[in-house]
């Protein structure tokens, strides 16, 4: 048992409502905070929604379950009042490193003393906003992915400041909100998930950018010979292209002519992934 009941979830966009309501799904008390009263109005509609989902993802829970999680989650904008009986809060707002460090900061005053702050941020490493926080030793990062009902990992990755204790606190509190835990024991970019995926689907692109093989053949010798049900180009078209385009346009020259091409070739013609009908493969056909 992790000891936690009360969750602070910061940022109802798209992962912070996700995890909010995953988190009331499984039976926490969760307040979703946002910056103003127009943000929560989005954020209900986004449950709403989110009920539909997990209606559909999981057909054998209770009928009433999606239901009993929307009414478990209450709404805020005021930060101080929102974290007053909070046993952890879960940051998930812009990945704006100087926001998360004054976010934190002020959280820092009104939470007591035992709340455990996490990030979900996918790209800053928790180290550069421990000191922000003002209590570094009950800190770390907790990364969900995108579909946290279905790709349901939490990467937990301290600072050497974190407390071993708190590190397992959280490593217990992703069980109980169903995620599989993913301890990670010494901080690297990307966590584990993306250290990997990155540079494969990097050098898959550069393959057929190089004119050396199509994407379908790509993907038909990664499936064959490692037994994956899924090639690059087909996880690419599931993530949507606009993502990995948007990193590799900010990365070395290499990277940078990967994304020229791929904009080039897919996404100027609307060919951005699954959830626009066309990537790499042509959907609802
Ligand atoms: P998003 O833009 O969809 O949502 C951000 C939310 O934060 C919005 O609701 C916004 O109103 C709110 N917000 C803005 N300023 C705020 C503030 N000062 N305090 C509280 N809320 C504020 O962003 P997202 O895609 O949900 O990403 C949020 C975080 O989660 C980022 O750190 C990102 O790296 C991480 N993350 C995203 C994904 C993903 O697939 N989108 C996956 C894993 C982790």
């Amino acid at each position: 048992m992790s000891d936690i009941s009360k969750v602070l979830v910061l940022g109802t966009g798209v992962l912070g409502a996700q995890i909010a309501f995953q988190t009331a799904y499984k039976g926490f008390s969760v307040t979703a905070y946002d910056i103003n009263e127009a943000a929560l109005a989005a954020a209900k509609t986004t449950f709403t929604g989110l009920v539909d989902t997990y209606r559909a993802a999981f057909p054998d829970a209770e009928a009433e379950a999606a239901d009993k999680a929307l009414a478990r989650i209450g709404y805020s904008c005021d930060l101080a009042a929102a974290v007053a009986d909070a046993d952890i809060v879960i940051e998930a707002i812009p990945e704006i490193l100087q926001l998360k460090r004054d976010t934190f900061a002020k959280l820092n005053q009104a939470a007591p003393e035992r709340t455990i702050f996490a990030t979900n941020s996918s790209s800053l490493l928790p180290s550069a906003i421990a000191d922000a926080t003002g209590r570094p030793d009950r800190f770390l990062a907790m990364h969900f992915a995108n579909m946290v009902w279905q790709f349901n990992t939490a990467e937990i990755m301290g600072t050497p400041q974190t407390s071993p204790e708190v590190f397992e606190t959280v490593v217990e509190f992703a069980k109980e909100i169903g995620m599989v835990p993913i301890p990670i024991k010494k901080e690297v970019a990307g966590y584990l998930l993306n250290s990997l995926l990155i540079p494969f689907l990097n050098a898959a692109l550069s393959l057929v950018a190089g004119g050396y093989a199509e994407p379908n053949v790509v993907d038909e010798v990664w499936r064959t010979d490692t037994g994956s049900p899924m090639g690059p180009f087909q996880i690419y078209d599931i993530i949507g292209l606009s993502t990995p385009y948007n990193m590799m346009a900010h990365g070395d020259e290499h990277d940078q002519k990967l994304a020229a091409w791929l904009k080039e070739n897919y996404i100027d013609k609307g060919r951005t992934g699954a959830a626009a009908g066309a990537g790499f493969y042509d959907y609802n056909q």
